[in-house]
C-alpha cells in the first residue's frame, strides 16, 4: 500500500519539474540584436484554455397550473412533446416550491430569476400598495412615459413591464453578460407572464389582451408577430369546436366534473363550441375566454413561437438566444373544471402535440442537440371543494369577504375606526394606515383579532409579518413557506393559512363563487409541479430528489457560462453531463435515478 505522504511527495516533485521546464522555456528571451544573429529559439506560449460552447437556444415553457402529477398519471395518453420530455430528458419528479405565495406571477418570476419570492419581490399577481391605497397588479407601471401597444390595429389599456421585479431575469443576464447578440423572445396569453419570462428589456415580449396579440412600450413590436397577428388573429378560431381527441373510455374521473364553473356558453360535457353567448353571429369577450380556455390557444402560442424560431433565426446568430413560452389554458380550464376532469386530460393531450411540433421545428431549424429546454409550472391547484368532500375528508371554502367582517367587528369592541382592515388579497391581510402599528403595542386587541381570523371556518393559522422577517430558521414548514414569500412594504401584516383542501374564496358574500376551483397556498397539491429538462447538456434519467423551479434558472445559467446576482436556487448539476464523461455519465446518473421508462 502506497502511503499519502509517498503520493504527495511525488506529485510535488512531478510538479516541481514540470513547473521548472515551463520556466526555462518561458524565460529564454534574447534581445532582437542579439536575436539577429542567433538561430531563433522555439519560444513555448501556453495555449489558451477552450471555454465550454454554450448552447445556441435556451427555451423555457410553463405551463400554468400544471400539477406534477399530471405527468406521472397522463404520461400514458401522450406521444408528443411531454412524452418526448420525460423518455429524453431529465425528470425531476419531487419538484416543488418552498414558498406559500403559489400564484403565477410568483411562480414565472421565480422561474425566471432562479430567486425566491422574499428576493425578488413579486409576491402575489396583484397586492395592496400602501402609498397610493389601492390594489396593484405585479406588472403595473405608473410611468406615464410607457404604454402598451397593440398588433393588428389594437389600442390596449393601460402599461405593463417588469420594474416591480427586484433581480433581474436569467434572459437579461444572459443578454447582458454573453459577447454574443442574444435575443430574447417570450409569448403568453398573461402579461405577468410573458413580462416575468423575459425581464426589464426584451426583443419582444407578447401577451393577449382584449381579443388582440399586445405588448407594452418598453419592448416594441416585431414586423412577424404585426404579420402573424393580421394572417392568423385568435378571431379566426370563432365557430370552432373543442371535442375529445381520444376515444371516450382512456379518460378518467366523471364526465361532468363535480363542483366544475364553465365559461359562459359552456356546458359541463364535451363538446364545446367556441361561439361566444350562444347566438352571438361574431366574437364576443365570451368567445374570447372560452378561447383562451381552449387548446386553441396553446396552438396559437406555438404558432406563435415557431414564426420567431423563422423570422428571428433563433438559435443560428453568434450568442445564445432565448425563446420562452407560457401556456396560459391549463389554468383557465383547470380553475373552471378542477383538475379531475376530461378537460384538464384532454387540453394536455393536445398540449402534448403542439409540443412534439415545436421540437420538430427546433430539430430542423436550430438542430437537435444543439438548444436546451426545460419545462415547468408556476403553480399546481386544489380538487373542488364539492368534490373533494365526496372522499369524505374535510374541505370547503374560507370565505374572505366573512372573515375580513369577523375581524372589523373584533377591532370595533377596541374603538378602532371602521374600516381598520384595508385590504385582504389571498392570504394576505392589510390594515388600514396605522392599524398594525397601533396593534403591535395593543396586546388585547391583537389578541382578539387573531382570535377572530382563527374563528373563521377552514382557518389553520394565522402569522404575523414580525414572524417572517429575514427568513427565520424555523422547525415549521408553513411558516418557512410564508417568510419564502415575505417581501417587507409589499406583503400584508397578518396572513391566514388555511387547512388543507380549504379554498381561499374572495367571492362576496351573498353572490355565486366564478370559478371551480385556485391554488395559492403552501401545500403540495399547489406547491409540487414538473420540471423536466432536454436537449443540450442534459443526462436523461428521473431524478426523486427534492428541487424547486428556481433551479432552473442556476442550471441554465451554468449551461451558458454566467452568473445570477441574487439566486436562491442550484444547479442541478446531477443532470448536467461532465465534459468529456459522455461515455460513462449516464450510468453514474442511474445511480441516483433510474433508467428511462
Ligand atoms: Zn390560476
Amino acid at each position: 500500500m502506497v502511503s499519502n505522504s509517498f503520493l504527495w511527495k511525488r506529485t510535488l516533485s512531478r510538479r516541481a519539474t514540470m513547473a521548472a521546464a515551463f520556466f526555462l522555456a518561458g524565460a529564454i528571451s534574447l534581445p532582437p540584436r542579439m536575436a539577429a544573429q542567433a538561430p531563433p529559439l522555439r519560444v513555448a506560449v501556453p495555449k489558451a484554455a477552450k471555454a465550454p460552447a454554450p448552447p445556441k437556444l435556451v427555451v423555457l415553457l410553463v405551463v400554468d397550473q400544471m400539477r406534477g402529477d399530471y405527468v406521472d398519471k397522463f404520461l400514458g395518453q401522450w406521444t408528443g412533446g411531454l412524452k418526448r420530455l420525460v423518455e429524453e430528458g431529465a425528470w425531476f419528479r419531487d419538484a416543488a416550491y418552498p414558498y406559500a405565495a403559489t400564484e403565477t406571477c410568483v411562480g414565472h418570476a421565480t422561474i425566471s430569476t432562479g430567486a425566491f419570492p422574499a428576493t425578488h419581490g413579486m409576491v402575489a399577481n396583484a397586492w395592496w400598495d400602501r402609498k397610493d391605497q389601492k390594489m396593484v397588479t405585479c406588472t403595473a407601471d405608473p410611468d406615464p412615459k410607457v404604454k402598451n401597444v397593440g398588433y393588428a390595429g389594437a389600442t390596449p389599456q393601460g402599461a405593463d413591464t417588469a420594474w416591480r421585479m427586484a433581480v433581474p431575469s436569467f434572459a437579461e443576464e444572459l443578454k447582458f453578460q454573453t459577447s454574443g447578440a442574444t435575443r430574447v423572445v417570450t409569448f403568453s396569453l398573461k402579461a405577468r407572464v410573458a413580462i416575468t419570462m423575459a425581464g426589464h428589456k426584451a426583443d419582444a415580449a407578447t401577451w393577449f389582451d382584449g381579443g388582440a396579440w399586445v405588448t407594452s412600450s418598453v419592448y416594441g413590436t416585431q414586423p412577424f408577430i404585426e404579420e402573424q397577428a393580421k394572417s392568423h388573429p385568435p378571431k379566426a378560431d370563432f365557430g370552432k369546436t373543442w371535442a375529445l381527441s381520444l376515444p371516450g373510455k382512456a379518460y378518467w374521473y366523471d364526465e361532468k366534473a363535480l363542483g366544475a364553473v364553465p365559461p359562459a356558453g359552456w356546458e359541463l360535457t364535451f363538446p364545446h363550441p367556441l361561439r361566444g353567448k350562444s347566438g352571438a353571429g361574431e366574437p364576443d369577450p365570451d368567445f374570447y375566454t372560452q378561447w383562451a380556455s381552449s387548446p386553441y390557444a396553446d396552438t396559437a402560442l406555438t404558432e406563435l413561437a415557431e414564426k420567431a424560431i423563422d423570422s428571428l433565426n433563433l438559435g443560428k446568430a453568434a450568442g445564445t438566444d432565448f425563446l420562452a413560452i407560457g401556456y396560459s389554458s391549463v389554468d383557465y380550464v383547470g380553475h373552471a373544471f378542477g383538475p379531475r376532469s376530461h378537460e384538464i386530460q384532454d387540453i394536455l393531450v393536445r398540449l402534448d402535440r403542439d409540443l412534439g411540433n415545436l421540437f420538430a421545428h427546433l430539430d430542423s431549424k436550430v438542430g437537435r442537440g444543439n438548444y436546451v429546454v426545460a419545462l415547468s409550472a408556476d403553480h399546481g391547484v386544489v380538487p373542488t371543494p364539492e368534490d373533494m368532500q365526496t372522499t369524505g375528508a374535510d374541505a370547503g371554502l374560507l370565505r374572505l369577504p366573512e372573515l375580513r367582517e369577523r375581524m372589523e367587528k373584533a377591532l370595533a369592541a377596541f374603538k378602532y375606526p371602521k374600516p381598520a382592515v384595508a385590504s385582504v388579497s389571498g392570504s394576505d391581510i392589510y390594515f388600514a394606515p396605522g392599524v398594525y402599528d397601533k396593534l403591535q403595542h395593543d396586546h388585547a386587541a391583537m389578541q382578539a383579532v387573531l382570535n377572530a381570523a382563527l374563528d373563521q371556518p377552514g382557518v389553520a393559522a394565522v402569522y404575523r409579518a414580525e414572524e417572517l422577517q429575514n427568513r427565520p430558521a424555523t422547525q415549521s414548514p408553513t411558516l418557512r413557506a410564508f417568510a419564502y414569500s415575505y417581501f417587507a412594504g409589499r406583503s400584508g401584516d397578518l396572513f391566514i393559512l388555511p387547512k388543507p383542501y380549504w379554498f381561499l374564496d374572495s367571492t362576496p358574500v351573498g353572490k355565486q363563487r366564478s370559478y371551480g376551483t385556485g391554488h395559492g397556498v403552501p401545500y403540495n397539491y399547489d406547491q409540487h409541479v414538473p420540471v423536466l429538462l432536454m436537449g443540450f447538456g442534459i443526462l436523461p434519467g428521473q431524478y426523486f430528489h427534492p428541487v424547486t423551479p428556481a433551479d432552473i434558472a442556476p442550471t441554465f445559467a451554468a449551461l451558458c457560462g454566467i452568473t445570477l446576482s441574487s439566486r436562491d436556487g442550484h444547479i442541478l448539476s446531477e443532470a448536467l453531463k461532465k465534459p468529456g464523461a459522455e461515455r460513462t455519465a449516464p450510468q453514474a446518473a442511474n445511480a441516483r435515478g433510474t433508467a428511462n421508462p
